[in-house]
C-alpha cells in the first residue's frame, strides 16, 4: 500500500465511531441519573411539605405549653391541664434536659436510638417512634423518601371492588409515626410531639406525572442526540463502505483485501494455521469484453465475486485486485507443507471447476497461482512464531508471478511459487526494460563463430551469432534474451542490426583488401511473417554496399511451419537478389522434409543434437547423419554440422562429404578483431 494511502486510511481510522456512541451513553446516563435524582427530589418536596405542616401544628402544641406555663403551672400540670382540656390530640413526650421521662401521653415513645436532622427552609430535629417500622440499621433518613419504595407497587395495584376513582386516589399506602421535637420557651424541658407521616396515592400520582413531564423534556435533547449518533454511525458505516468498495463487482476491494489479509495473518491465534494466497485469474478477459460487452464482462466478474463470497470461509478474505485477477486468502488443513499444498490444491481445483460453470454457454477458463504461507515453528516443532512483517502486496506478487508460469500451459491451471519463478519474470522484466536503450547505446555486438572445411581444415565461413554485453550485467549469450525478443517482437530489430553489422563489416574488409569470407546471419521466424522481407534485407545490406553472395540467412527449422507460402516467396527473392539461404538446426525439432522438396535452398545446417547422446546412439545418429547429407548433396545444397566437439565427429564428416563444420573444436564463437586475427593466422 502507498504511504499516502496508508496515511488517509488511518485518519479514517482514528474517525471511529465509538466516541459519539460513547457520547450518547454518557447523556443517556447523565440524563436518567438526572431524571431519578429529580424524582427523589420530588418526593422529598412532598413529604418534606407534609413535615413542615406536622412541624406548623406541633409548634401550637408548644405554644399552649409555654402558655400554660407562664400561668404558673409545672410542666406536668401544664401537660395535663391541656390533655385535659383537649387542647391537642397529639401524644407528647416531655423530657428534661439530662433526658429523663418528665411527661408522656400515648401508648408509644421517642425512640432516640434512631434521630434524624435534617434541613428543610429550617432545621428540625426527628426521633422514629418506638412502634414504628424504622430500624437502627435502616435509619430515619428514609422517612424523607418514603414513597420512593411505593413508587411502582401501589400505582400498578388495581382499584377495589366499588372503590371509586376519588377513594382510589386518596388510598392511604404509607403511615408512620414519628416524634418532632419542638422547642420551648421553657428550655429546661424538651418537647416532642407525635406525628403521622401518612402518604395517600395521588402523592404517588403527583410525583408519576412530574416524571412523566420530566422524561417528556428530557426525550427531546436525547432523541436529537441519538438521531446525530445514529447519522454519524451510518456515514461511517457508508464511508467506510465507500472506501472498502469495487466498484466493478460492488464487493470489497483490494484496499480491503490487503488490510483484513494482514489482520488475519497476524493474529495471535492463527500462528498454527498455515494460510495460502492465491491469485485467481480469468483468461482472455479482455476478449470475452471484446466479444460479449463491457457490460457482460464485469457482470461476470461480479458473478466471480458472489460466487467466491459464498466459498471463502471465516477467517479468510479475498478480492478483485485489477482486471479480471483476484486474490484470495485461504486457510489450508494439515500437518506439513506437503499436506498443506495438497488440501490447497483440492480446495483451488474445486472452486476452478466451479467457476468454469459459471457461464455454461460459453467458454471461461482460469488459472491459479499459489503463496504457500505455512506457520512459523521452530526447529523443535514446538514454539510457532507470530507472523511479524507480513507484506501482502509481497506475497501476492509471488502468487501472481506463480500463476504467470502457466500461462502457456493450458491444462495445469495451479501452479505454487518457489522463487526461481520470480527470479526468472524480474529477469524478463529488465530485458524489456533495457533492451532498447541496450541496442541505442551498442551493446550488442557480432560475435563471429568460424566454420571450416573438414577436409582442408581452412576457414570458410562464419556464423554471426549476437553477445549482449551490458553495461550494468555483462556479457549475456543469446539464450537469455533471444526467446523473449522473439516474444516482444523486438527480435527483427536485432536482427535488422545484426544484418547491418555484418554488411558494414563486409564492406570495410572488402575496402581493406582483407580476405573475404561469407558471414551468415541469423533471421527469426517472427521476421518472416513480415512482406516484403527479401526487399527489406537488401535494403539494409545495401546501405554498405558489400556483395550480396557474402552474406547467408539462417532460417530456423520452427520458421518452416509458419506460413509456407509467405516463406517460400521470400527464400526465393532473397536468393534472386543473390543472398544464400540456409536451414538452420535441421533435426532439432519436427524436421520437415516436405519442406526440403518445396524450398531452394542453399544450406543445411544439421543441429549439434545429432551429435550428442551415447555410443549407441551416436551410431544411430551417424546413420542419420550420413543419410541427411546424402539427401541435401541430392538436392543440391551445402551442410554444415553444427556444434562439433570432436575429432572422431570431424573425421566422420569428413568421410561423408559434409562442406563446413562449426562447433568448439575449431573454435567458439568470437569478437570481431580476434576472428580477423584467426583469419590471417589461417592464411
Ligand atoms: P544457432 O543459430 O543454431 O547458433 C549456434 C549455437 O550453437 C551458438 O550458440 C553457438 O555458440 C553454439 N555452438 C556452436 N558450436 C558449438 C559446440 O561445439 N558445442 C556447443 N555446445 N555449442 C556450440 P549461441 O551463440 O548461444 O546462440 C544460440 C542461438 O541463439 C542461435 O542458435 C540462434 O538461434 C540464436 N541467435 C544467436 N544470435 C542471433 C541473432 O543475431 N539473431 C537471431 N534471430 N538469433 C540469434
Ligand atoms: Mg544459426
Ligand atoms: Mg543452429
Amino acid at each position: 500500500m502507498s504511504g499516502a494511502k496508508e496515511k488517509r486510511l488511518g485518519k479514517l481510522k482514528r474517525k471511529r465511531i465509538w466516541p459519539s456512541i460513547l457520547a450518547f451513553v454518557l447523556f443517556v446516563l447523565a440524563c436518567g441519573a438526572a431524571f431519578a435524582l429529580f424524582m427523589y427530589l420530588c418526593v422529598v418536596c412532598i413529604m418534606g411539605t407534609k413535615i413542615v405542616g406536622h412541624y406548623e401544628e406541633a409548634q401550637q402544641v408548644s405554644g399552649v405549653l409555654d402558655a400554660l406555663m407562664d400561668g404558673g403551672d409545672t410542666v406536668t400540670q401544664a401537660a395535663e391541664d391541656m390533655h385535659g382540656a383537649i387542647l391537642t390530640n397529639k401524644d407528647i413526650y416531655i423530657s428534661d434536659r439530662d433526658g429523663n421521662t418528665v411527661f408522656m401521653t400515648g401508648d408509644s415513645e421517642p425512640d432516640f436510638s434512631i434521630a434524624l436532622e435534617f434541613n428543610m427552609r429550617q432545621d428540625f430535629s426527628a426521633v422514629a417512634d418506638s412502634k414504628s417500622s424504622f430500624t437502627p440499621e435502616k435509619g430515619l433518613d428514609t422517612i424523607l423518601a418514603l414513597p420512593v419504595e411505593e413508587i411502582f407497587g401501589s400505582v400498578l395495584n388495581p382499584r377495589g371492588q366499588g372503590e371509586t376513582r376519588a377513594q382510589w386516589m386518596t388510598d392511604t399506602i404509607i403511615r408512620e409515626d414519628y416524634w418532632l421535637q419542638v422547642p420551648l420557651r421553657h428550655d429546661a424541658y424538651i418537647l416532642y410531639v407525635k406525628c403521622n407521616l401518612q402518604t395517600q396515592r395521588q402523592d404517588i400520582v403527583y410525583v408519576y406525572l412530574m416524571g412523566f413531564a420530566a422524561i417528556a423534556l428530557l426525550l427531546i435533547p436525547v432523541t436529537l442526540l441519538f438521531i446525530n449518533t445514529m447519522r454519524s454511525v451510518l456515514m461511517q458505516r457508508r464511508m467506510t463502505q465507500l472506501i472498502y468498495l469495487d466498484p466493478v463487482t460492488e464487493g470489497r476491494n483490494w484496499l480491503y483485501f490487503q488490510n483484513y489479509a494482514h489482520r488475519i495473518l497476524t493474529r495471535i491465534w492463527n500462528n498454527k494455521k498455515a494460510f495460502a494466497m492465491v491469485n485467481l485469474h480469468l483468461e482472455r478477459y479482455h476478449n470475452y469484453r471484446a466479444c460479449y460487452g463491457v457490460r457482460a464482462g464485469e457482470e461476470l466478474l461480479a458473478a466471480m465475486s458472489g460466487f467466491l463470497s459464498a466459498r471463502v470461509g471465516k477467517g479468510e478474505t479475498f478480492a478483485r485486485h485489477e482486471g479480471a485477477d483476484f486474490g484470495l486468502l485461504l486457510q489450508c488443513v494439515g500437518e506439513n507443507e506437503r499436506e498443506y499444498q495438497e488440501d490447497c490444491t483440492k480446495r483451488v481445483r474445486s472452486l476452478l471447476a466451479e467457476l468454469t460453470g459459471l457461464r455454461p454457454d460459453q467458454k471461461i477458463h482460469f488459472h491459479a497461482g499459489i503463496t504457500m504461507i505455512p506457520p512459523y515453528v521452530d526447529k523443535d516443532g514446538k514454539w510457532y512464531h507470530a507472523r511479524k512483517n507480513v507484506d501482502i502486496d509481497e506475497l501476492y506478487t509471488y502468487a501472481n508471478a506463480a500463476r504467470l508460469e502457466t500461462e502457456t500451459l493450458d491444462e495445469q491451471r495451479i501452479t505454487f511459487f518457489n522463487h526461481d519463478m520470480l527470479g526468472r519474470q524480474k529477469w524478463e522484466r529488465w530485458v524489456e526494460d533495457s533492451m532498447d536503450a541496450a541496442l541505442r547505446n551498442g551493446e550488442f555486438q557480432v560475435y563471429l563463430q568460424p566454420k571450416y572445411s573438414p577436409v582442408s581444415g581452412k576457414l570458410v565461413g562464419a556464423e554471426a551469432l549476437v553477445r549482449w554485453v551490458s553495461l550494468s550485467t555483462g556479457l549475456i549469450t543469446p539464450g537469455h534474451f533471444i526467446p523473449i525478443f522473439e516474444r516482444t517482437g523486438f527480435i527483427t530489430q536485432l536482427d535488422d542490426y545484426m544484418i547491418s553489422q555484418v554488411a558494414k563489416l563486409q564492406a570495410e574488409w572488402t575496402i581493406q583488401g582483407k580476405k573475404m569470407i561469407p558471414i551468415s546471419v541469423n533471421v527469426s521466424r517472427a521476421h518472416f511473417a513480415l512482406e516484403g522481407l527479401a526487399e527489406h534485407i537488401c535494403q539494409l545490406v545495401d546501405a554498405y554496399g558489400p556483395s550480396h553472395e557474402l552474406i547467408e540467412l539462417e532460417v530456423t527449422e520452427s520458421a518452416f511451419f509458419d506460413d509456407k507460402d509467405i516463406l517460400i516467396e521470400t527464400v526465393k527473392q532473397l536468393k534472386a537478389y543473390g543472398f544464400r539461404v540456409s536451414m538452420d538446426d535441421f533435426g532439432a525439432g519436427y524436421s520437415s522434409l516436405n519442406s526440403l522438396k518445396d524450398i531452394p535452398l542453399d544450406v543445411l545446417k544439421l543441429d549439434g543434437e545429432f551429435f550428442r547422446g551415447d555410443d549407441d546412439g551416436n551410431r544411430r545418429g551417424e546413420i542419420v547423419v550420413r543419410e541427411a547429407i546424402q539427401l541435401a548433396k541430392n538436392l543440391d545444397m551445402h551442410v554444415v554440422a553444427e556444434g562439433i566437439e570432436k575429432k572422431e565427429q570431424v573425421d566422420f564428416l569428413a568421410g561423408q562429404g559434409c562442406d563446413m563444420i562449426q562447433g568448439f573444436y575449431f573454435a567458439k564463437p568470437m569478437p570481431i578483431e580476434e576472428f580477423e586475427k584467426k583469419v590471417e593466422e589461417d592464411a
